[in-house]
C-alpha cells in the first residue's frame, strides 16, 4: 500500500487584483508535480517546502522574493521561517536585505545558529557567512506583483507558504514574504514569527496568510495545534475556529493546514486565495478563486 503523504502551497490572500493568475497557477501546478515526485520517492517534507517556498521565492508572481515591494524608504526588507515538526525546530529571517531566498537564509539559522530567530543585519550576515546568492541590483532584481493597493485604505500584502506530510509521517511548515506594500522600515508581520505565521509539530503543519498583525495578535497557526491538543478538535474545526478567532478581531486571510494522517484544509475568509493541494490518496487541484 502506498504510504500517504500531502503538499500544499500558497500564494496568499487578499483582494483580487487584475493580474495573469492562470500563469501563477500553471506555475504552480508544475511545483505541485515537482513536490508531488519527492514525496513520493520519501523525500524529507522539510526538504520539500523549503525547495517549493525557493522556486515561489524566485518566480516573481507573488510578494515574496522577487515579487516583493519595496518598503516605505525604497528599500527591500523580506522576511521568511521555515519549521520542522518531530524536532520542533525551527528558524526565521526578518528584514533581510539584499538576499535572493530569505526562506535558505532561515534554515540557516535553524542549522547553523543556536537560535530562532534573526532580524536585519545579524540575518544578512549568517547568509553572507554561507554565501547566499545576493541581491545586488534591488531595482532590477525585483519585480513587484503590484505596486498600489487594490482598495482605498487596504494595507497590500502578499505572502507564500508550504506545508507537507512525508511518507515517514513528519510534518514541516515554510513561509517567505515581502510584508506590506510601502510597510515602515522594520515593520515584522506574522511570516516569520514562530506559532503565529507558521507552526509544525507532531500532529499538525500550517502557514498563514493575511495582514500579519492579526495573526500575530491570536498566535494563529499555533492556536490550531492547541485547539486539536487540548480540545481534541478535528482539524477542520481546529483551523476553521483559529481563523474564526481572527475575524472576530476584524482581520481577513487564510491558512493552509495538514495533519499527520494526511488530511488538508484550507479555510480563507479573504476574496480571493492562491492556493495547491496534492495528496497521496489521488487530490491535484490549484485555485485562486474560492
Ligand atoms: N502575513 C504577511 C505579513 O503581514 C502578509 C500576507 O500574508 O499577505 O507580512
Amino acid at each position: 500500500m502506498a504510504k500517504t503523504w500531502s503538499l500544499v502551497l500558497h500564494g496568499g490572500a487578499g483582494p483580487l487584483r487584475d493580474l495573469d493568475h492562470a500563469r501563477s497557477e500553471r506555475h504552480m501546478a508544475g511545483l505541485l508535480r515537482e513536490g508531488e515526485a519527492r514525496l513520493a520517492r520519501g523525500e524529507a517534507a522539510l526538504d520539500v517546502v523549503h525547495a517549493m517556498i525557493t522556486a515561489l521565492e524566485d518566480c516573481g508572481f507573488h510578494i515574496a522574493g522577487r515579487g516583493s515591494s519595496a518598503n516605505a524608504i525604497g528599500q527591500w526588507e523580506l522576511d521568511a521561517a521555515i519549521m520542522d515538526g518531530r524536532s520542533r525546530n525551527a528558524g526565521a529571517v526578518a528584514a533581510l536585505r539584499g538576499y535572493k531566498s530569505p526562506v535558505t537564509a532561515a534554515r540557516l539559522v535553524m542549522e547553523k545558529t543556536p537560535h530562532v530567530l534573526i532580524v536585519g543585519k545579524g540575518a544578512a550576515m549568517i547568509a553572507r557567512e554561507h554565501k547566499l546568492e545576493r541581491v545586488h541590483s534591488p531595482k532590477k532584481y525585483y519585480t513587484p506583483v503590484i505596486t498600489r493597493p487594490v482598495k482605498k485604505g487596504e494595507l497590500a500584502h502578499g505572502t507564500v507558504g508550504a506545508v507537507a506530510l512525508d511518507t515517514n509521517g513528519r510534518l514541516a511548515a515554510a513561509t517567505s514574504t515581502g510584508g506590506l506594500l510601502g510597510k515602515t522600515p522594520g515593520r515584522v508581520g506574522d511570516t516569520p514569527v514562530i506559532g503565529a505565521g507558521l507552526w509544525a509539530d507532531e500532529r499538525v503543519a500550517v502557514c498563514c496568510t493575511g495582514q500579519g498583525e492579526y495573526f500575530l495578535r491570536t498566535n494563529a497557526a499555533a492556536d490550531v495545534s492547541s485547539r486539536m491538543r487540548y480540545g481534541r478538535q478535528s482539524l477542520k474545526t481546529a483551523a476553521h475556529g483559529a481563523l474564526e478567532d481572527l475575524n472576530l478581531l476584524g482581520g481577513d486571510g487564510g491558512m493552509i493546514a495538514i495533519d499527520v494522517l494526511g488530511h488538508v484544509e484550507i479555510p480563507f475568509n479573504a476574496e480571493t486565495m492562491k492556493r495547491g493541494v496534492v495528496t497521496s490518496g489521488g487530490r491535484f487541484e490549484v485555485a485562486t478563486k474560492p
